[in-house]
């Protein structure tokens, strides 16, 4: 039969590529434009004939960036876990959506179970959760439920003539505050961001200065975000203080862990990084960021029963689509959801949390702190290079230290593009109190010290190379 053919060839390609992920360079850098040129994505090639698109597969391959190579320190992510993999291939050739029961049964229950042992171990009693497709939705999810929370009449008015709604976050929040703000009509002007302090911390007293003169002017602020990890520093919003703020404010206390959250697993780590999450609002965590499973992966909780959540996201006639389960019980997760079809994420979540159980994601994200740890010290030791900002937990946001006559920051830009285009590493950057920092994240399976000490190796050398070279034009 064809198809088993094409399904042999399909996992030839498969194993070939896992095998040789780790090996060579992390990626074969070509410019937009020659690989362009290289794919042909104009030929017709292809039509009815399976050689022609297994080409496509190869070029596809020969090109991708191998993200689970130890010199990928990119992005918050890297990689993914075998079992979730596993879980995907599965879910690519039983193709449903995980909107109904009818279509998705055990995703469904699968989900559902991964939702209240989420829900359990958060501490959200009787509370609700949902799958999006990232914490960027998530946030917005949870904005939006707050906003329909606090003032119900929303949904039915919208925002027209109403009391001016404020939401509160970190100035370093994730930009996905900023597109929640758009999508749900507030406006930019109503998303007040507040100043960080030496640790990249929302400062307290201004953030009270802020809530007292919002409420003064007649505003009602009815959501604030505590970031649990923000995205270039890595600092937390501290609960405790913002929760006592609650009580006089009576806002929605959302906590964004879509990196950070991971310290959830780890008493230890909860305690330190997390303590009284259990006290917030809703709570978003990113399964696909430190805990390695494959690309999307979210949770969202709410401190809230289903009926809430129900009543947030649901609009329109879904008569056609969802059926009731029995005594009312909620039983099409599509009914909690904004999304009509839904992608099966579930099943890669439930196979990595059936292999590696809370007690193995604990110890991985203690082990990347430890990394971190490590990391920061070498940049310490090493004369070449400099912190930008301490670390304040998972990120080091370091740069290559530049002799007085030459600008650190395009001289840092340049250097990780060297590394970049030349294959021998990625690194993020980002603006720490406006300077720009090489943003070193380690969420690799495959990065230990060794990976470490060879990836500083590599920036000091590409350090060095571009001094040289300055130093040679007359
Ligand atoms: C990554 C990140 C997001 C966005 O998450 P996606 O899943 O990529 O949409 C939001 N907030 C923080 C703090 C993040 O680090």
């Amino acid at each position: 039969m064809e198809q088993d053919k094409i399904f042999e060839r399909l996992m030839q390609l498969v194993i070939r590529y896992s095998h040789d992920q780790g090996q060579g360079k992390f990626v074969d850098y070509l410019d937009p434009k020659t690989l362009g040129q290289r794919l042909g994505l104009e030929d017709e090639r292809g039509r009815g004939d399976w050689d022609a698109l297994f080409t496509w597969v190869e070029h596809y391959l020969a090109h991708a960036v191998k993200t689970s190579h130890p010199a990928y320190f990119n992005r918050m992510w890297a990689g993914a876990n075998l079992p979730s993999v596993v879980g995907e291939v599965i879910t690519a050739i039983t193709n449903t959506s995980a909107c109904t029961f009818e279509t998705a049964p055990v995703s469904t229950l699968m989900e559902k179970y991964l939702l209240r042992t989420m829900l359990d171990l958060v501490g959200f009693k009787g509370g609700s959760g949902q799958m999006t497709t990232g914490s960027s939705n998530a946030n917005m999810l949870a904005m939006m439920a707050a906003r329909n929370g606090l003032a119900p009449e929303v949904k039915q008015r919208g925002l027209f003539g109403g009391q001016e709604l404020f939401a509160l976050v970190n100035a370093d929040a994730h930009y996905s505050m900023d597109r929640a703000a758009n999508i749900l009509g507030l406006g930019a002007d109503h998303l007040l961001k507040i100043p960080v302090d030496d640790h990249g911390r929302m400062h307290i007293p201004a953030l009270e200065k802020r809530l007292a003169e919002t409420v003064a002017a007649g505003g009602r602020p009815f959501f604030l975000v505590a970031t649990a990890g923000t995205t270039v520093r890595g600092s937390y919003d501290p609960l405790e203080p913002l929760l006592a703020l609650r009580e006089r404010y009576h806002f929605w206390l959302h906590v964004d862990g879509a990196w950070g959250g991971a310290v959830l697993f780890s008493d230890r780590l909860r305690h330190q990084f997390l303590p009284r999450l259990a006290q917030a609002d809703s709570f978003t965590l990113d399964f696909h960021k430190m805990l390695g499973t494959a690309l999307m992966c979210n949770v969202l909780l709410f401190n809230r029963a289903p009926s809430f959540l129900r009543e947030v996201c649901s609009a329109g006639d879904e008569s056609y689509i969802f059926r009731q389960g029995e005594d009312g019980e909620i039983r099409d997760l599509g009914t909690l959801s904004l999304q009509c079809g839904r992608r099966v994420d579930s099943l890669k979540w439930f196979l990595d949390w059936k292999f590696y159980g809370q007690a193995g994601l604990a110890e991985r994200v203690e082990h990347y702190l430890a990394l971190c740890q490590y990391a920061e010290d070498q940049v310490r030791r090493r004369p070449e290079l400099e912190m930008v900002v301490p670390r304040e937990s998972f990120n080091i946001c370091f740069r290559f230290r530049t002799p007085e006559s030459i600008p650190a920051e395009p001289f840092n830009k340049a250097l990780r593009d060297r590394m970049h285009h030349a294959g021998r590493a990625l690194v993020g950057t980002g603006y720490v109190s406006g300077q720009l920092a090489l943003r070193l994240l380690i969420t690799n399976i495959n990065v230990g010290e060794p990976e470490l000490d060879r990836f500083f190796q590599s920036v000091i050398e590409t350090g060095r190379e571009l001094l040289a070279e300055r130093s040679d034009q007359p």
